[in-house]
């Protein structure tokens, strides 16, 4: 199998997959493209912006901290940013996107993990008062949350961090809905079997697919 094969096995059924892309060719994301695949992820404006006149099919996910100053830029280009993680970002992406006459997709990023504190991301105790502050802001639909794993090998540590985060997704849930609240982004290259097992619907994966390993 593939690599790729054995992503599409293990989430199928059971969660979308967004291709990150950062640092790859255009000829790269094609040969995803041309396997069916819409949706790629990017972590840096610039590098989005030098990609956008691949296919316009592609549902293009903004999965790096965004800094205000380059949203006027994305938004048009993008369907969803995963990484949405302060007030003012969600005040921006309103307001370049009615510019548009857009409702720009958004996940909540939530920093679960404990080691790594320096990472970007919102405490879980922000949770309910930054989903309803975000009602403020129309042009923008917050539809679920974005986790990263902690980075460590012990499975164990990685597996209570995505059940925090499935957790915490069934509570927003059950107070937004399940209509406003459906996607829960975890899972990556090193973790997203675990992932995929704690209840993630969403799986971003870039090294795995771009590296078929010996
Ligand atoms: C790079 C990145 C990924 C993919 O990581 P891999 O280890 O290459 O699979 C997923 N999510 C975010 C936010 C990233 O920056």
């Amino acid at each position: 199998m593939t690599h790729y094969e054995t992503v599409r096995s293990v989430i199928a059924g059971k969660a979308q997959l967004c291709v990150v892309t950062k640092k790859r060719t255009k000829a790269e994301i094609m040969a995803y493209y041309d396997r069916g695949e819409r949706m790629f992820g990017e972590n840096h404006a610039q590098e989005l912006l030098d990609k956008v006149d691949l296919p316009a099919d592609i549902r293009w996910q903004f999965i790096g901290h965004l800094q205000t100053n380059k949203v006027r830029q994305i938004v048009p280009y993008v369907d969803c940013v995963q990484s949405l993680d302060s007030l003012a970002l969600a005040k921006e992406l309103d307001k370049q996107s009615r510019r548009l006459n857009k409702v720009m997709k958004c996940l909540a990023e939530f920093h679960l993990a404990e080691e790594d504190a320096n990472k970007t991301g919102l405490a879980r105790a922000d949770a309910f008062p930054f989903l309803d502050a975000c009602k403020a802001y129309p042009n923008i639909e917050v539809c679920g949350i974005m986790v990263m794993g902690p980075h460590t090998a012990d499975t164990a540590k990685i597996a209570a961090v995505f059940r925090g985060a499935h957790q915490l997704y069934l509570e927003l849930q059950k107070h937004y809905g399940a209509a406003q609240i459906r996607i829960l982004s975890m899972g990556m290259s090193a973790d997203y079997p675990i992932a995929v097992a704690e209840g993630a619907n969403l799986v971003r994966i870039g090294t795995y697919l771009f590296e078929e390993g010996e």
